[in-house]
């Protein structure tokens, strides 16, 4: 039975908040799998408007293909648009599908050039799909890469997954130096939380009428212990 489709466009930020918000029980994914759409093409992709598109794919998988579902993202320059649902599984590679997202970066890369906006919206869709269930990017994979695949052009070279990888890690790095401000901890900052605590330390204890412990008292105990 077709799973339906989210149909929503998100610009990166909108789409991290919006993922940061979606409940991953009980289905989650162990990795992404890339794709480029081939058909459409980058250059016919805004000759409908996004929502005709959503429409236009949903047919094509549920009536044309008569599958239940199909790949999560499609990518394009503006948007991020989600598709099938990012807490159940698609349908986009064969040996893949019950474990891992689909992600369709609009354009053939392999007659296509792939545009720096397209790139950049991809980086940071699959860098958050990485970010919320903690992912390594070291797993993601081409679809081509698939055993059961016919589509051995998926990508095209334009599109190359290894750089995109490395730029997924990139922007991971960013977001965690981003969350714990880098430099903050210096050993003088170290030093006076540590000053201050002792002080408070003392003012606590002389309220109480407690003294503290005298050197000699602490010399005694270790010679006791000494002689043992
Ligand atoms: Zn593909």
């Amino acid at each position: 039975m077709w799973k339906g489709i989210v149909g929503k466009p998100f610009a990166a930020e909108d789409f991290r908040e919006y993922v940061a918000g979606l409940k991953f029980n009980p289905w989650r994914p162990r990795f992404v799998v890339v794709h480029n759409t081939a058909a459409p093409t980058f250059a016919d992709w805004h000759k409908h408007p996004g929502e005709v598109r959503m429409r236009n794919l949903e047919h094509y998988y549920r009536d044309e293909k008569q599958w239940d579902a199909g790949p999560h993202l499609f990518v394009a320059d503006d948007f991020i648009w989600v598709f099938t649902s990012l807490t159940t599984s698609g349908r986009h590679s064969p040996s893949w599908n019950p474990f891992s997202w689909g992600v369709e970066v609009v354009g053939n890369y392999t007659t296509e050039p792939l545009s720096p906006a397209v790139l950049a919206n991809a980086v940071s869709a699959i860098a958050t799909l990485h970010e919320v269930i903690g992912l390594d990017p070291a797993t993601m994979r081409a679809h081509r890469e698939d055993p059961k695949t016919d589509h051995t052009d998926c990508p095209g070279p334009n599109l190359d997954v290894e750089k995109l990888r490395a730029a997924v890690s990139d922007e991971l790095a960013l977001r965690q130096v981003g969350e714990h401000v880098p430099g903050a901890l210096t050993p003088e900052v170290l030093d006076n939380v540590v000053i201050t605590a002792t002080h408070k330390t003392k003012k606590a204890m002389k309220a109480k009428g407690a003294k503290p412990k005298h050197k000699a008292q602490r010399r005694k105990k270790k010679s006791a212990r000494g002689k043992k």
